[in-house]
Formats: structure tokens, sequence, C-alpha cells
């Protein structure tokens, strides 16, 4: 589906769920732990239910969601409280959820994201905590449904934004700034392919320089990762598009986002508007957050994504794909932070033997490592940078040794992989497996004065001016050299043997 963007503007808004890492539920004592596989097993009266039972607030889930909205520039409401949420539903034992109506725990901030070299602020209209509902399960074949309880209660942030993103880019963008600023301020997990952070957009478009909001916004559910969120939403801006274009009205409807097809699909429609019967919990006192205490957690709000990125580029001089790259994994640039201070050490205190060497040229191939091989390995070993047993001081020995022409780039492969598996050090490593490059220049010239006599047909062609004979003779001396010559210097000396 084509669209005129002269005809229609999109207008989204976004509702994001995040799960608290916490230890406990959101009011009781039990276990907060999304991996629980056995159904029914972190569950108390509590957080099924049951007549009588008492919600106790989480304070740490208070010291979150107060974190996360004082790094999203919100306001914080000291009189923050809680009120329930009518809705009957087998996931939710209680018949309502305990949410925040009026009052949520931060209103009114703002996230700025840069999109194609733009500065976009998008207002955050709040910032709410709630429980979770427990989980229905169907199960194939079998005429009835189950219920786990083990989600019911786990603690989460809604965030709500104001329909200020003017498209599916933006919105994606928006979206991993998000993610990163929950992992970074150590909120949560924010994995969208586990469910612990969930997002539906509301989308509608309208005719350009029309003011006011479309009559109608269509929500999407079931999205799970950000190229989804992407996909749905460029799919409906076209959908709308074309209804508009036809001279129709898009519904106000709520879809699914198939994924496997690619499109929206329109949900089963509730049978009347929800009428949610907020009113504030009668077993929930007002939270009366202190200054002194709001003023604590501002000054404990850690270096964001956004000022982290500037603080890469003044101090490091990396180009802006791998600075972006690196800012996604909070903890890689943690492990680079260190990479670069070990080189940084090395070059300060062995200046003989770094006389050679570059800083910067180094700090981008460390950049390079842990962008690519580094990242590579952790992934399929499914840990963190600092989890691994290559230690920084390690890398930082094996960028000297690759800068330093001491091993060659493939070499400098194989030695990593080894360090990743043994934590080993790269010079003994280099040493054990016999992959140490010859640059010794006395040994080349030996060598390629060997394969000059015995292949003086490819020295003739090539005075001749055929050129690839020079890679066939570069070819013969590597193989002599069991591929451990240094390149550089091998052609170096061919080149000078060739002239006389
Ligand atoms: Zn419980």
């Amino acid at each position: 589906m084509e669209q005129d963007l002269t005809k229609f503007n999109p207008v989204i808004g976004l509702e994001i769920h995040v799960q608290l890492k916490t230890k406990s539920k959101m009011f009781c004592a039990c276990a907060n732990n999304p991996d629980e596989s056995v159904p029914n097993t972190n569950i108390c009266e509590v957080c099924t239910g049951q007549p009588g039972s008492l919600p106790v607030v989480n304070k740490e889930a208070v010291r979150l969601g107060t974190m996360f909205g004082l790094a999203l520039n919100c306001k914080i409401n000291k009189d923050a409280k809680f009120d329930r949420k009518s809705y009957f539903y087998p996931d939710l034992p209680k018949g309502y959820q305990i949410s925040q109506y009026d009052k949520p725990i931060a209103e009114r901030g703002y996230l700025d994201i840069e999109v194609d070299g733009e500065i976009r602020r998008i207002r955050i209209t709040r910032a709410h905590l709630e429980e979770d509902a427990g989980k229905n399960i169907h199960p194939d074949g079998l005429n009835y449904s189950l219920v786990d309880y083990n989600r019911g209660g786990t603690p989460l942030l809604e965030i709500v934004t104001e329909p200020d993103i003017t498209s599916a880019k933006e919105a994606r963008i928006f979206l991993q700034e998000l993610r990163n600023i929950v992992r970074y301020v150590g909120v949560g997990t924010a994995d969208m392919e586990k469910g612990t952070m969930r997002c539906e957009p509301s989308i509608s478009v309208r005719k350009p320089g029309q003011q006011e909001l479309p009559p109608y916004k269509v929500e999407v559910k079931n999205i799970n990762s950000f190229s989804f969120a992407e996909s749905a939403i460029e799919y409906e801006i076209a959908r709308q598009t074309k209804i508009l274009e036809e001279g129709g009205t898009p519904k106000q409807v709520t879809m699914g986002w198939n994924e496997k097809a690619g499109v929206t699909v329109e949900q089963r429609s509730k049978e009347q508007a929800n009428d949610y019967r907020y009113f504030p919990d009668p077993d929930i006192p007002v939270l009366n957050l202190s200054d002194e205490y709001i003023d604590l957690l501002k000054a404990q709000v850690p270096e964001l994504p956004a000022q982290k990125r500037k603080r890469f580029k003044n101090e490091y001089a990396l180009p802006e794909a791998d600075i972006n790259n690196l800012i996604n994994w909070k903890e890689l640039t943690e492990y680079y932070e260190q990479l670069v201070s070990e080189i940084q050490e090395w070059l300060k205190t062995d200046q003989a033997a770094s006389k050679d060497l570059d800083l910067q040229k180094l700090m981008k191939l460390g950049a390079n490592w842990c962008l690519q091989d580094f990242s590579a390995l952790l992934n399929a070993a499914h840990i963190d940078p600092l989890e691994s047993k290559v230690r920084p001081e390690n890398l930082a020995e094996l960028l000297k040794l690759i800068e330093a022409g001491k091993i060659s780039n493939s070499a400098a492969k194989q030695v990593f992989a080894k360090m990743f598996e043994t934590g080993g050090e790269p010079h003994n490593i280099v040493e054990d497996l016999g992959l140490a490059q010859v640059s010794d220049t006395a040994v080349i010239e030996t060598v390629i004065e060997a394969v000059l006599s015995a292949n003086e047909k490819a020295v003739t062609d090539y005075k001749a001016g055929q050129q690839k004979s020079f890679g066939f003779l570069v070819g013969m001396a590597m193989k002599e050299l069991k591929g451990k010559g240094n390149p550089a210097v091998v052609n170096e000396i061919l080149k000078q043997k060739l002239q006389k």
C-alpha cells in the first residue's frame, strides 16, 4: 500500500507497560519472577484476591516509578494514590485492578529523541503504577481454560504519551530510547520478546494543517518487537489513508498485529464501552512522598542514554552508528569504557612500545571488536559483557597485537574465540596456537628470494606487465610462511626485489 503523505499526516500516541524489576509483587510478598514456569507457584491470598486480604504497597516499586518519572522529566505527585479499576475477567480474581487514576506517581514530562538529525520532543502524559493480571491459558483440544496467577499482582509502570509522534520510524526510535532508559535507570529488563515491555500504539491520520485530533483512533495490541511496532503503525497509516481517500471514515477499533501476514486484524469488539468505575482504594493510604525523598532520588538518576551519547562523541570521537549501537547495550558501554581506560593506561606507561600506536585508531578498533565478534559471542552465550571471561585488559592487549602487526586479522579472530572460551591472555594464546605473524624482514627476504628463484616464469611475466603474477608470488611466499607472514611486509619486500 503506497501512501501519499501530502494528503494526510499520522497522529500517533503510545501506551507502554514496563514490568518493574522488584523482588516481590506490587502489594504482597510473593516473588516477582517472570521466568517462573510452574503455574500458580508464586501466589498468596492477596494476589489471588481472597476476601479479607490486605494489599501493602511495595516501596521499591514506588522508588523505581519515581526514579523513572524523574528520568522522563515528569512532575512527581507527592500525594500519588491508588484506585480500583473495575472489570471482570478470570485472570483478575478481585474483579478490579489496583491502578492509579487521577493522581499517578508521575505526569507531564517529555523525552527528546533524535530522528534523522532532528530533535523531536515527545510529551509524556503520565506514568502510573499498577498491578498486572494473571494469564488465561487455553490448552489445545480442551473445552475449558486455565488460569495461571503467577503474573497476577506483579508491578507495572504504564507510560502514556501525548499523540506527538508523526511517523512509524519516530515511534520505533522513541520505544528504543525508552527501553534504554528503563535499563539505564535499572527499573526493569524491558525485553519486548519476553513481555517485560509491551506497547500499544494508537494511530489515526489527519489533513495537513488540521489542528484538532481525528474523531477516532485505532489501537494495536499484541506487539512484541520494535520492528513489529514500526510495521504495524506503517500498515495502519496506509490502511486509514486509503479509507479516507476513498471517501470513507476509519472506525474506532482495537486491532491485533498478525506478524505472519504483516497485517492488522480487527479484534472482537467489546459489547459496550468500558466503564471502569474508578474509585480510591480504601485499603491503601495516599503515598505522601516528602520533598527530601524526591530530591534524594533525583540525585540518584544515573547518566541517561542521551547524555552518554554526547559524552561518547566528545571523548571517543566514534562514528555515530557505533555510538548508537553501543548505547543500545548499557553493559557493553560500561565494558567499552573499561577497555578504553586500559588502552590509555598502557599508552601512558609503555611509551616505547606504543610510540607507533594511535589512541584514536585503537578506540575505533575496540568499538569494532565490541560490536562485532564480542557481541556475537555474547549473544550466542546469552551473557553480558562483564560476565564474560574476556577481561578488558586482555582485549586491549589483543588490539595492540593487531595494531602493531604482530598477528593477522584472521589469527586475531581465532585468538579472541579462545580468549572467550578460556579467559586466557592473548600473548599466551598466540604462542600456544603458533599464530604470531612473521614481520621479521630478514626471514621474509630469505623466503621471497627462494620463491623468486623457483618461479622464474612468473617473474618474467610480471616484468612484462602481468599484474596477476604479483598476486601469485605473494601467495607462494605466504604459503612458505604458513600464512603467518605480515602481508604488508611481504608486499613491500616483494615489490623491492622485483624492481631489481
Ligand atoms: Zn501474593
